[in-house]
């Protein structure tokens, strides 16, 4: 599943393409059909994401709230579009430009007050400038379920995957199975800013890359990380190679429906008392 910094680059994709202009919509498939009659000839005039929510605003009509869930993609093009295949749910299109979306979780058009119910639902995002993690550490601070799996509760903190949870837990140094109410809230806040970094960067490149300067391939010597989820990262599907900081094994077990990772020698849980 995407990650959150994904579902933002893909609102400004939809922007830099397609922002300010009359745009063809149609539904392939047949399944948005009525919906994508309405935007036929609308001009796509606003963009937005929470967490892995992406909203495409069209002014007078409301908004195509897409989820990609598992197995969406989007896919985009330049020029003219070729003949869809059946397994396109909507195209948009004007002479330039295309984009292909096929099997998500959600397409629908939406008012207003239905998108303002989904952010309602949805916990703060790190990439919404003005989300407040207080939101967010109100309910960790309260919680007996470990870190590992609030992060990854879109409605405790949206936007974050696998891939970030693992990574920024390991770069701060906190056991993923640390109950969130044993978090001090200066860890939250250190983690919220280190979040909000790394998924910008995200956005950015296009990429998760979250290895400090020091521990980049160049810097240690090390031949670079050979993944099809790219990037550089220290724990993310590891398992078994040694840590980049203490040479130890990194681990891998399921919480949360999904793999974690982490290094049990950098991520120890302090001796309570
Ligand atoms: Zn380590």
């Amino acid at each position: 599943m995407p990650e959150g910094h994904t579902i933002h680059r893909l609102a400004a994709d939809h922007f830099a393409r397609f922002g300010g202009r009359p745009v063809r919509a149609s539904s392939p498939q047949g399944k948005f059909s009525d919906s994508a009659a309405l935007l036929d000839g609308m001009v796509l005039d606003r963009v937005d994401a929470h967490g892995k929510h992406l909203f495409l605003g069209f002014d007078q009509v409301g908004w195509v709230h897409i989820h990609l869930g598992l197995f969406g993609k989007l896919g985009f093009g330049d020029g003219k579009a070729p003949p869809p295949t059946d397994t396109v749910r909507l195209r948009l299109a004007h002479p330039d430009a295309y984009a292909d979306l096929r099997g998500p979780t959600t397409c629908a058009l939406i008012t207003d007050g239905e998108k303002g119910a989904i952010h309602a639902r949805l916990g703060p995002d790190p990439l919404r400038p003005a989300d407040d993690p207080a939101a967010a550490w109100g309910r960790i601070a309260r919680s007996r379920t470990t870190i590992a799996a609030l992060l990854m509760d879109q409605t405790v903190i949206a936007g974050v995957g696998n891939v970030y949870r693992a990574e920024v837990l390991f770069r701060h140094g906190i056991d993923p199975y640390l109950p969130g109410r044993d978090l001090s809230r200066a860890q939250w806040d250190a983690i919220w800013a280190d979040l909000a970094a790394l998924m910008r960067e995200g956005v950015r490149n296009n990429r998760i890359d979250t290895v400090r300067p020091e521990h980049e391939p160049e810097a240690m010597g090390r031949p670079p990380r050979q993944d099809d989820h790219g990037g550089e990262v220290y724990v993310y599907r590891r398992t078994g190679q040694p840590c980049l900081i203490c040479a130890d094994e990194i681990r891998t077990a399921g919480l949360a429906a999904r793999n974690l990772f982490w290094c049990p020698r950098c991520q120890r849980r302090p001796a309570a008392g």
